[in-house]
């Protein structure tokens, strides 16, 4: 879409595995889950638009193989498409537990709509979840299945929820709301066996010893990049398809996007997956611009959300977890923030619990070179723009 809306008039094929078309994942573990969001609602690129937009869907169709030389990609149908630039977009798949395979019927992934569809009817005859996995989905899923009325176990292998994202004090917070509205909480164990019982029920036993039942369990342990094509075609890749920050692969003819690229940020050390809604569309919007021979924007400070129960998370940059940040309101108990500041002291990164303002204002100061004062900062009566010290 983003390669149509700047101008581009060739032919542009989408090849997509999933028998749907183009939908957004956000909603998945929520509002879907919930029947607040229809699909439809979900839908970016339904058929009419893609007609609209000379967009050929082939659906329901997977790429088995890239040739560079003949510059052609072969799909399970057997066809042999020939093309000029192939933008690799496939993102990952739910990442499986070694002998704990989700069946579809009592034991989940959660990953595409198919699986959340599956997860929504067998929640509709349940009265208990086990979730695997404390990260961002497993903390959405027991969200949305205690707000319908399910028992919920939630099962982390780490010491601590959303361990690999967030500081301490955040993950203590997310324990907290969580236990709070009734959620069984195993920190630091993991299911070593997760079977159905056969009689409408799965049983788990963790390393801990403990042995846990539930009428069904979803696992939710993160993602499994889908490099393989990529790499069987002889393309740099490591967790990830190496792409420049417009993203290109070391092969002009092909550009990697979304949750599949590892991508330079200015923001980051390294070229880093970040796996996010804003990553996605910058990246594609990024790509389509390179293509075309337009510049390609500065990148965006990254941004990230999620929702659970009543609260709304989000964070801008990315949150140095080893320094301590500034305590704006009164984020332990579910609205403030916290923000960090770089060695000038100056706005990095914020972390904002039901603070959306913070964020919206976090997003003008930070890059701008303004010093952050930090009484004011930590006065959540002060607007944050407000924050900063003037020139005298
Ligand atoms: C349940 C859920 C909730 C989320 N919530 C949030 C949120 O609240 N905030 C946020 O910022 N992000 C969220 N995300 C993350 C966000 O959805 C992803 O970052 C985004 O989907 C990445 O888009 P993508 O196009 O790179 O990859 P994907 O969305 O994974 O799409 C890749 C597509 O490529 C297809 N494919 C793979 N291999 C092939 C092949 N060989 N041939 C053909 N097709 C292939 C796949 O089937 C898939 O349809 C969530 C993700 C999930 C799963």
């Amino acid at each position: 879409m983003a390669l149509r809306r700047h101008g581009a008039t060739g032919p542009i094929t989408l090849i997509g595995r999933e028998p749907l078309p183009p939908y957004e994942r956000p909603a998945l573990s929520k509002g879907l889950l919930l029947g607040e969001t229809a699909f439809e609602k979900l839908l970016v690129l339904p058929e009419t638009v893609a007609a609209e937009q000379a967009i050929t869907l082939r659906l329901g169709t997977t790429v088995t193989a890239i040739d560079r030389a003949a510059q052609t990609v072969t799909t399970d149908a057997g066809d042999v498409l020939p093309y000029g630039t192939l933008i690799l977009a496939t993102g990952g798949r739910a990442r499986a537990l070694p002998g704990l395979a989700p069946d579809g019927r009592d034991i989940f992934a959660i990953r595409t709509a198919a699986d959340a569809e599956g997860i929504r009817a067998r929640m509709a005859r349940s009265r208990s979840l086990l979730v695997i996995g404390g990260g961002w989905l497993g903390l959405e899923l027991a969200a949305s299945a205690r707000k319908s009325g399910l028992d919920v176990t939630l099962v982390e292998a780490g010491p601590r929820l959303c361990g690999r994202v967030l500081p301490p004090a955040v993950s203590a917070i997310l324990a907290d709301l969580h236990t709070r509205r009734g959620v069984d909480l195993r920190l630091g164990d993991a299911p070593v066996a997760l079977a159905s019982t056969g009689t409408g029920g799965v049983t788990a036993r963790l390393a801990s010893g403990a042995v846990l039942a539930a009428d069904m369990a979803v696992v939710a342990v993160g993602l499994t990049v889908e490099d393989d094509l990529a790499r069987a075609a002889g393309l740099a890749t490591a967790d990830g398809i190496l792409t420049d920050p417009a993203g290109r692969t070391e092969d002009p003819a092909i550009f990697a996007i979304g949750d599949v690229a590892r991508t330079p940020h200015p923001a980051l050390g390294s070229p880093t997956r970040l796996e996010s809604w804003q990553m996605a569309n910058l990246q594609a919007e990024a790509a389509a611009r390179a293509i075309l021979n337009l510049a390609v924007p500065p990148a965006e400070t990254p941004w990230f959300w999620s929702d659970q129960y009543d609260l709304n998370l989000q964070i801008l940059g990315l949150p140095d977890m080893a320094a301590q940040p500034i305590r704006r309101g009164s984020p332990e108990t579910g609205r403030g923030s916290l923000l960090w500041l770089d060695p000038a002291e100056r706005l990095c990164a914020v972390i904002a619990l039901n603070a959306p303002r913070d964020i919206a204002m976090a997003r003008r100061l930070i890059g701008t070179g303004l010093v952050i004062d930090r009484p004011r900062a930590a006065d959540a009566a002060v607007p944050l723009k407000d924050a900063v010290f003037r020139a005298a």
